[in-house]
């Protein structure tokens, strides 16, 4: 594959390179029409809409935490599914939210009979056929970082077992689990297990079931036949429908952020400082927290130029890495970061007056377009 848009690109900018973006939607769509069930972008972690035509050509919609993300799917992928789950709905929202909604979860039984009686009128008012879930909490999920586990102590994700036969589910026609990160389907497998333990008293009232994200089907190493046969093991036990709703899965390498080397100083070892920031060009780096592949780069030890990459940014701990190279860098190289499609775009900010990144796109057909610029007034309108 030619990557010469890597040095056609403004800095910094995020590049989508929806050539492998396909290939992802095509791996997913190979799961769909294999086992009937219905995989959803979650909106969360890619939300890039120029992008939604070329993803709406092979999955079923989208997924979405909140009115806007909800908006944004019905707006760009509207012939397509519009999910919706959030951990507590507010009351001005929720007749935009079933305008616009094909399936709502709740989050509790509090949530459920708040707004039950809104959704029957809704529907026979408009005739708009909505389908209603509520969240459980398996109360098992094999995620280290506690910042991602939704099974984590006095979590507020979701409704446990004990809770749940507390509640009159007349009305709620799914289930929704997400207890997953980055994973495989050996773990899909022993979570399906948990849930059937504590809810199958209550699946065959249900019509759906929805396994959360956090799949990490597009992974090389995942094992695909595995998520198969859990799909068709709920499909053929409860004659459910089943819903999968990955993020990262669907642009995951999908996307590269390029920037420039701006400065290097010494103080130990060598520092670049370039012209993104951790902090708010790639969150994630520091919140989950991980080191980014670099294009050409290796770790400390592995090649002999060796160099610690630093945002522009007052913020001490503003640290993208530590990277070796084969020749010595110098200033107005590029560095370019990979897996820069998901959880990037939406979460970056403009601490410290920091420009957002330019956002591009590549494709086959259109070559390569520069989707969105950012400037002064992004920064200043927010303030
Ligand atoms: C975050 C989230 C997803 C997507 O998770 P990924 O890890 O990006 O696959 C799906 N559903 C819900 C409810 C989520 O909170």
């Amino acid at each position: 594959m030619d990557f010469s848009y890597f040095n056609q690109v403004s800095t910094p900018s995020y590049v989508i390179d929806e050539r492998l973006l396909k290939a992802n939607l095509e791996k997913l769509h190979g799961v769909m029409k294999e086992t009937g069930c219905s995989i959803l972008l979650a909106q969360k972690s890619f939300s890039h809409y120029g992008s939604y035509p070329l993803i709406s050509k092979y999955l079923s919609g989208t997924t979405a935490s909140g009115l806007f993300e909800a908006k944004l799917g019905k707006e760009y992928m509207g012939e397509k599914e519009v999910h919706i789950y959030s951990p507590a709905y507010k009351e001005e929202d929720f007749a935009e939210i079933m305008q616009v909604s094909d399936h709502i979860v709740f989050n509790s039984p509090t949530q459920w009979e708040k707004f039950k009686g809104m959704v029957a009128d809704f529907s026979k008012k408009t005739q708009k056929k909505m389908s209603c879930g509520i969240r459980v909490n398996p109360e098992y999920a094999k995620v280290e970082t506690e910042c991602y586990n939704p099974c984590g102590l006095y979590s507020r994700l979701g409704v446990t077992k004990k809770v749940i036969d507390t509640m009159d589910l007349t009305g709620i026609e799914g289930l929704h689990f997400h207890t997953m990160c980055e994973q495989n389907s050996d773990v899909l497998a022993e979570t399906l297990q948990v849930v059937e333990e504590k809810f199958s008293h209550v699946l065959p009232q249900m019509k759906w079931i929805n396994f959360g994200g956090g799949h990490h089907i597009t992974r090389e190493d995942y094992d695909t036949n595995t998520l198969i046969k859990c799909i068709r093991h709920m499909q053929d036990t409860y004659g459910l429908k089943v819903y999968i709703e990955p993020g990262e899965a669907i642009a995951l390498n999908a996307g590269f952020l390029v920037s420039t080397v701006l400065d290097i100083v010494e103080n130990g070892r060598s520092i670049a400082i370039l012209d993104t920031s951790a902090a708010c060009h790639m969150p994630d780096v520091l919140e989950m927290p991980y080191r980014p592949e670099v294009i050409g780069a290796g770790k400390l030890g592995e090649k002999p130029y060796e160099y610690r990459f630093g945002g522009p940014t007052c913020l001490a701990g503003d640290i993208i890495g530590d990277y070796s190279f084969d020749a010595p860098l110098k200033v107005g190289d590029r560095v370019v970061f990979c897996d820069m499609a998901i959880y990037s775009m939406v979460k970056n900010n403009t601490f410290n007056g920091m420009p957002l990144p330019a956002i591009y796109r590549y494709s086959e057909e259109e070559g390569l377009i520069l989707a969105k610029q950012f400037g002064y007034e992004d920064f200043k309108e927010r303030l």
